[in-house]
């Protein structure tokens, strides 16, 4: 009997002892699912935030900007899905990889022409124009005599197809070498080079300021000023404005204003310049020509980016000085965007006579 009856005990609880387990396992397993959902909603809303302040601005949001890895690269374009551009200090070469292999290869190399290596023959040849730069696709295999291109994808050495593209019209100029693997569909690689935009082009360009259409109210390109004769009161320049004035709006007295780069290039210069207080100058090419970028009345202790940083178009670069402070040399807050032509030291505001108001640039006029 005392047997029976303990192993009848021992099956109820085990019994209970298996219920008790099942819960547990099924409770944790619950909590498992909803810490995992969790998690990714929490992720989810990270990369929704993480995205680049120039986002709203630039015209072609979610693009690659390759200055990044190398700012010789001037140019942005849309990745096809799943790869990833890496860049090849070695050569200085950029690849972009897909999980096995490079798909497409960028080189790039400096000069007056078009010219192809002569360790390749040259299977075709056909001269075309790419967003309106001069630009030949080529069909090439490497001379069997010749060795292996070193820290270059195995099909470089193959028979592939690439396109030359010029940066500008300019002697000399960069020429960009791409190159793609003959296993990716010529679809794909065309979609790649047809989202290209160069930092040279007015579809590179960006607006300085949030809603700058609404900001050009006291003093446009062009407009002559002198004390007594001007929308500024009181004004104590006299001359052409060569440049853009983008005003505060109502309720921004007291706010942080950002401002954007306007182009792709390197920041030469921020210092305290009479006239302006902080200034940035930045060094672009726009359509074909170098440029003198000025930036003027920002608040310098706002600047992150160094002389000689690459700034991508619509990066932001600066907040707005403080009205009537050393910050804007006494005046009142906003932004003088001035662009000269040439790379040049002469960062003046205004000038003397109507007919050098043509060595600048109005960019209200440009963006258009
Ligand atoms: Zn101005």
């Amino acid at each position: 009997m005392d047997r029976a009856f303990c192993l009848v005990y021992i099956m109820i609880m085990n019994y209970k002892v298996k219920i008790i387990i099942f819960l547990l396992l099924v409770g944790a397993v619950l909590l498992i699912i909803f810490l995992s959902k969790s998690d990714r909603s929490e992720e989810q809303q990270q990369s929704q935030t993480t995205q680049q302040p120039n986002q709203d601005l630039a015209q072609q949001p979610n693009s690659f900007e390759f200055t990044k890895l190398n700012p010789l690269f001037r140019f942005s374009a849309q990745l096809p899905s799943n790869v990833t551009a890496e860049y090849v200090p070695q050569i200085e070469s950029i690849s972009i990889n897909n999980k096995e292999e490079p798909q497409i290869f960028i080189r790039y190399f400096t000069g007056n022409e078009f010219l192809t290596l002569s360790t390749v023959d040259i299977l075709s040849r056909k001269p075309t124009e790419i967003k309106g730069h001069a630009a030949i696709e080529y069909e090439i295999k490497k001379k069997p005599n010749i060795a292996d291109f070193p820290f270059q994808p195995s099909w470089r050495n193959e028979q592939h197809k690439l396109i030359d593209i010029r940066l500008t019209n300019n002697d000399p100029s960069i020429f960009y070498v791409f190159a793609y693997n003959p296993k990716l569909s010529e679809a794909t690689f065309r979609e790649f080079i047809d989202s290209l935009v160069f930092h040279n082009d007015k579809q590179s360009l960006v607006q300085p300021i949030r809603q700058a259409e609404r900001r050009v109210t006291k003093k446009p390109f062009g407009l002559y000023v002198e004390p007594g004769q001007s929308p500024v009161a009181p004004e104590r320049f006299k001359g052409f404005h060569n440049a853009v004035d983008y005003e505060i709006l109502a309720g921004e007295e007291k706010k942080n204003v950002e401002i954007f780069a306007i182009c792709g290039g390197f920041l030469r210069e921020k210092k305290t310049a009479q006239g302006y207080g902080g200034v940035l100058i930045q060094d672009c090419l726009i359509q074909d020509q170098p440029v003198t970028v000025i930036y003027g009345h920002i608040k310098l202790g706002s600047v992150t980016k160094q002389a000689e940083d690459y700034i991508i178009p619509g990066e932001k670069i600066a907040l707005l000085g403080d009205a009537d402070s050393s910050e804007t040399d006494g005046e009142r807050k906003h932004l003088h965007l001035g662009i000269k032509k040439g790379l040049s030291s002469d960062i003046r505001g205004y000038v003397q006579s109507e007919t050098e108001l043509d060595d600048w640039i109005d960019f209200t006029a440009l963006i258009e």
